[in-house]
């Protein structure tokens, strides 16, 4: 293992303090602001702490361009992936304007000296810096939504953005390299990671440590990973649960990167080391498939599984970090040990359980992983935070006329998911009226209101894993549409109860449509108000051919099928 020097070089620092911060806060506040997304946010905030030095602001023209094509910064330095504050052209932001950067909630985060604006190409930068242009790569669709013109100067930071997570946890790279010094280890090898952590990424992390005989910085990135990725809370509750247990505390570090990911494959491996030389560490751990963003549209992984190290070897000497580099690792049951592909013996058994897997197979069904993948801390923490389907929220939102059987049939189901074991709230229409949406009339604003209010308290109902049954007449489709939105697709259950006009004011249980042809009551369902019926609900009954009981079965069955309800 070669001994690198540590990075001697400058570390950025764009915040300003004292009198120049106090200045600039009172001339912000009248100065034209652009909001920056969260992608810019994370960048920004690394930009600020050093943590891609020597690049100091978002590239101006000659530093992207030559970044795309050679991934060289235009002054020769090594920095393989364009850093761009692209914005909407309408924003009218011009060279020689200075202009405030704020956040989403608005909060002011920094000045920037515009020095110049250009126009950028998606396609040239998706196939230029990813290779790629499949809109399957997660960053490729995301692209088409930035804006079209982008903004380049120098950048003063007021403040960086506030985080009430973790926060011990956060780190610039100068309080990294201090404590690292602290330490004493005179070589460092950093682990990335945008996953839960493993038995096997424990054992390439120590392999790792050993190898290099130096301390361990673990620094898993918070900011924006894979979509669908293990959100970060989860994951930082395993890491810090495994590095208490299992980490030497004398040679090991935890810390957490803001980094918003491009999911770049090989380039994107190369940043990871410079940033992480940034941070202090003398050596970067790549194995297979490095920040690779899963199959392209024809099937296949976007990258080769080698193709990172293969980068990052060839660049290893000139940005200071040396790589260790692991082949795939794999299990073998019989031997009860983590190897390298390459040192599996001939016709020895191996066990592996992907990402997938353990969503679909292990999480979703209430499996526990097995003690051989992953420590039973972590298989605790993945099962409190992603539930099986059984023990997840759903909604059951009945539409029809007044009449129709909602009630009757809601009040059936109730007790059938009792006797499978699940609670529920029932939110009937008439009942909703009397409290939630008590002086709310008929007109379509106020229905629509009503509607709504009882889709938002469903939703929060779903969200917290609860079952909950609405029973309401809801006319408009716009409306249930919307609380279908709320809930969210795949847990929200359309059940239509079609039953005629005719056979409703048959029943007129409550006696309201006598009254309404009366004329005593204006703005009735049916009568003098329109009904729009769904034109696709998920269960659709006739109430004139089949009992309450076999209307509620019918839900409980399509429940059933869809994993929400447990066999016993
Ligand atoms: P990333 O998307 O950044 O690669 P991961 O958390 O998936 O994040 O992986 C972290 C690191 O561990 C990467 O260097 C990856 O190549 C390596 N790695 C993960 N699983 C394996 C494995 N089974 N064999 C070898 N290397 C692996
Ligand atoms: P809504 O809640 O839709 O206004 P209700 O459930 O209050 O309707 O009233 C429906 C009436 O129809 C009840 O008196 C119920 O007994 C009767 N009914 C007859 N057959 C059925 C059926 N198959 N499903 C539901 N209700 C039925």
């Amino acid at each position: 293992m070669p001994l690198i020097r540590p990075y001697g070089g400058y570390l950025v620092n764009l915040l300003v303090t004292g009198d120049e911060r106090r200045a600039l806060l009172e001339e912000a506040a009248h100065l034209p602001s652009i909001q920056i997304s969260s992608r810019a946010l994370c960048d920004l905030e690394l930009l600020a702490t050093g943590a891609f030095s020597p690049l100091n602001r978002f590239m101006g023209r000659a530093d992207y361009q030559r970044v795309l094509h050679d991934m060289r910064l235009a002054d020769g330095t090594l920095f393989p992936l364009p850093i761009t504050l692209p914005v909407d052209g309408k924003a009218l932001v011009r060279a020689g304007d200075r202009i405030a950067l704020r956040d989403a909630r608005n909060e002011l985060l920094a000045v920037m000296d515009v020095e110049e604006t250009f126009g950028w190409d998606a396609d040239e930068e998706a196939h230029l810096a990813l290779g790629t242009t499949d809109p399957r790569h997660p960053l490729v669709s995301e692209m088409i939504s930035w804006g079209d013109t982008c903004v380049s100067g120098a950048v003063r930071v007021l403040r960086l953005p506030r985080y009430h997570d973790f926060v011990d946890l956060r780190r610039t790279p100068a309080e990294v390299r201090s404590i690292l010094y602290e330490m004493g280890a005179e070589r460092v090898v950093a682990f990335q990671t945008r996953n839960p952590l493993h038995r096997v990424h424990e054992e390439l992390t120590r392999r790792a440590a050993a190898e290099v005989q130096g301390a361990l910085l673990i620094h898993p990135v918070v900011g924006l990973t894979r979509p669908g990725d293990v959100d970060h809370y989860s994951r930082v509750r395993i890491y810090r649960t495994l590095v208490e247990r299992y980490y030497d505390p004398q040679r090991t570090l935890l810390s957490l990167l803001p980094l918003a990911m491009r999911m770049a494959g090989p380039r994107e491996a190369l940043w990871h080391a410079i940033i992480r030389r940034n941070y202090g560490a003398t050596h970067f751990i790549v194995g297979r498939d490095h920040a690779g963003p899963g199959l392209n549209s024809r099937g296949k992984p976007f990258y080769g599984p080698y193709d990172a190290q293969e980068l990052v070897a060839r660049h290893a000497a000139e940005i200071g970090v040396a790589m260790v580099p692991f082949r795939e690792y794999v299990y073998l049951p019989d031997a009860d040990a983590y190897v390298e592909e390459t040192a599996i013996p001939p016709g020895a058994r191996t066990l592996s359980i992907s990402g997938t897997q353990v969503r679909d197979e292990y999480l979703a069904r209430g499996t526990m992983l097995p003690a051989w993948f992953t420590r039973p801390e972590t298989a605790s923490i993945l099962a409190q935070s992603y539930p099986p389907r059984h023990r997840q929220g759903f909604c059951v939102w009945f539409t029809g006329l007044s009449g129709a059987g909602k009630s009757t049939i809601a009040e059936v189901l109730v007790t059938l998911l009792l006797e499978r074991g699940r609670q529920s709230t029932l939110l009937d229409g008439d009942v909703v009226r009397t409290h939630l949406s008590k002086g709310l009339g008929f007109s379509r604003e106020d229905r629509d209101t009503n509607i709504l209010r009882i889709g938002f308290v469903a939703s929060e109902i779903a969200r917290h894993g609860g079952a909950v049954i609405c029973a309401a007449i809801s006319p408009y489709r716009a409306a249930r549409n919307a609380c279908r939105k709320l809930v969210g697709e795949d847990r929200f259950f359309e059940v239509f109860v079609d039953t005629p006009l005719e056979v409703c004011e048959q029943r007129d249980t409550k006696g309201m449509y006598a009254r309404a042809r009366r004329g005593e009551i204006t703005g009735f369902t049916g009568i003098d108000d329109p009904y729009e019926p769904p034109e696709m609900p998920d269960v659709h009954l006739t109430t004139t051919t089949t009992t309450p009981e076999e209307c509620a079965w019918r839900i409980v069955s399509l429940l059933q099928e869809r994993g929400f309800l447990n066999d016993r």
